[in-house]
C-alpha cells in the first residue's frame, strides 16, 4: 500500500535518531563532568572560599577572556544578569525601546524589562536563525527619524536604544550587517552570546564584536557552572563599571563598607568557578564531539526527505549547542507528531521558543512583520545534544 510522507516521517526521524544517539534514552542537552571537576571543587572546599571572594573567579575569568579573545570578562551570577548589566551599561534607560529577535528564550526580553525599557520585536532570517539585517534596516528607515543623534520610533516618540541580537543554538547571526544597521542607525549593540560559546564569526569568537557581549553557564549550556554567567567587553571603562555594579557598588578598602550607588549581588561564587574551570579545560574536546555529533546526523538524515539538518552558516563555525531539524515548511503540519513519536521512542526533542510576542507578559509590545520568525517556529525542532552521547566513540 502507498504511505504518505505523513504516515512515514515521524517514524524516520525516530530511525535515523536512534541510528546516532543509540537505543538508550537520549536527553536533549545533558552536561558532562569528565575533567578536573572534583579535584577544583575540593579544592574550592578545602580553602573555605565558597562565596564572593576567590582564586577560581579571576583564574575563570582569565581562562574565559583567553579562549574568547574578550579583552576582559566579569562573570556573574547567570547570562539573565549578564544581560541585565551589559544592556544598563550600553545606556539603556527607563522608557526606552531595545530591538530583540522575537525568536529567543524570554531572558533576553525580561533584562530589557528590568531595565524598564521595552522590548521591540524583529524578524528573524532563515539562513542563521538570527536577526535579519536587512529587513531591520528596511523597517528602520520606513519606520524611525534621527533626532540628534538618537534614533526615534516614529510611532511611540520613545529611544531605540540598543540591539540585541542571539546567535540561535550557536549559529552565528549575521554580525557585519548588523554592526552597520546599528552604526548607520546610532544604535548600541549587545550580543546574547548565551548559546555560543565556541563559536566564531569569520574567525572571531561571537559576543566580542558588540560594546559588550553575555554568556551563560547554565546546566543546559555547552559549558556549566550550575549556574553562570559573564560579560564580555574589550572596553576597560565598561568592564570596570561591570565588575561595580555586579558587586554591590561596594568601594574597596579593608574594613569599610561603603557603597557609591544601588549596585547587584550579581558576582559568581567561588564554588560555581570552580566548576566551570575544569569545565573550560574540557571545552575544546566538548566542541570536537558536537561537531562529530552534527556530521553524524548530517549523513542519517541525508536519506529522509521533507526536513533538513541546520547547517552552521557560511564563514562561521557553530558549537553546534542544539542540533535543529527544520521542517519544509509544507510539512510544518508534521512538528506535533514527531514531537510526539520521537519524545515516546525516548528521545526529548523540543519546539522552538513560544515567539516572545505571543507571551502574555510581551503581548503589547511594538513589533514589525515577524512572519519568518513564525515559519520558523512551526518548522523548528531540537534533538538530542549532549557532546556525551559520541565521546565513547571519538
Ligand atoms: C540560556 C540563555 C540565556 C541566559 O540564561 P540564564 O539561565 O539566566 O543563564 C539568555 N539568553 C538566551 C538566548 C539563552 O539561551
Amino acid at each position: 500500500m502507498y504511505k504518505s510522507i505523513q504516515d512515514i516521517l515521524p517514524n524516520q526521524v525516530v530511525e535515523a535518531i536512534r541510528s546516532v544517539a543509540g537505543d538508550e534514552v537520549a536527553a536533549l542537552h545533558e552536561p558532562s563532568f569528565d575533567g578536573n571537576e572534583w579535584l577544583y571543587l575540593k579544592q574550592c572546599l578545602d580553602s573555605t572560599f565558597v562565596s564572593s571572594v576567590g582564586k577560581f573567579v579571576d583564574r575563570f575569568e582569565k581562562d574565559l577572556s583567553k579562549f574568547t579573545g574578550a579583552k576582559h570578562v566579569v562573570a556573574v551570577v547567570n547570562g539573565t544578569s549578564a544581560l541585565h548589566i551589559a544592556l544598563k551599561l550600553a545606556g539603556v534607560k527607563a522608557g526606552d525601546e531595545v530591538l530583540i529577535p522575537a525568536l529567543t528564550f524570554i531572558a533576553t526580553a525580561n533584562a530589557v524589562t528590568y531595565c524598564n525599557a521595552i522590548p521591540h520585536f524583529v524578524d528573524s532570517e532563515i539562513g542563521t536563525l538570527g536577526v535579519d539585517a536587512i529587513k531591520l534596516r528596511n523597517y528602520l528607515i520606513d519606520y524611525t527619524d534621527q533626532r540628534s543623534g538618537l534614533c526615534i520610533n516614529r510611532y511611540t516618540g520613545r529611544v531605540i536604544r540598543a540591539l540585541v541580537p542571539m546567535h540561535t543554538f550557536g549559529h552565528p547571526v549575521d554580525i557585519d550587517g548588523l554592526l552597520r544597521v546599528a552604526s548607520d542607525f546610532n544604535i548600541a549593540m549587545i550580543e546574547d552570546a548565551a548559546e555560543s560559546l565556541g563559536s566564531y564569526y569569520h574567525g572571531k569568537h561571537t559576543g566580542t564584536f558588540g560594546i559588550l557581549g553575555t554568556l551563560s553557564f547554565n546546566g543546559n549550556k555547552t559549558i556549566t557552572t550550575g549556574g553562570g554567567g559573564a560579560i564580555l567587553t574589550n572596553d576597560a571603562d565598561l568592564a570596570c563599571r561591570a565588575k561595580h555594579l555586579t558587586t554591590t557598588a561596594k568601594l574597596a578598602h579593608l574594613w569599610e563598607f561603603s557603597h557609591d550607588e544601588v549596585g547587584y549581588n550579581y558576582r559568581m561564587p567561588n564554588l560555581n568557578a570552580a566548576l566551570g574551570c575544569a569545565q573550560l579545560e574540557r571545552l575544546p574536546f566538548k566542541l570536537a564531539a558536537k561537531r562529530a555529533l552534527y556530521e553524524r546526523y548530517q549523513n542519517a538524515f541525508a536519506k529522509v526527505a521533507g526536513i533538513k539538518l541546520m547547517a552552521e552558516p557560511s564563514k562561521c563555525h557553530s558549537n553546534y549547542w542544539l542540533q535543529t531539524l527544520l521542517l519544509d515548511s509544507e510539512n510544518s503540519n508534521m512538528r506535533d507528531s514527531i514531537l510526539k513519536a520521537t519524545n515516546d521512542a525516548g528521545f526529548m526533542t523540543r519546539p522552538a521558543w513560544t515567539l516572545m510576542h505571543e507571551l502574555a507578559p510581551y503581548k503589547e509590545c511594538p513589533r514589525m512583520d515577524l512572519s519568518m520568525a513564525q515559519t520558523l517556529a512551526k518548522c523548528l525542532i531540537n534533538i538530542p545534544s549532549s557532546a556525551g552521547l559520541v565521546v565513547d566513540q571519538l
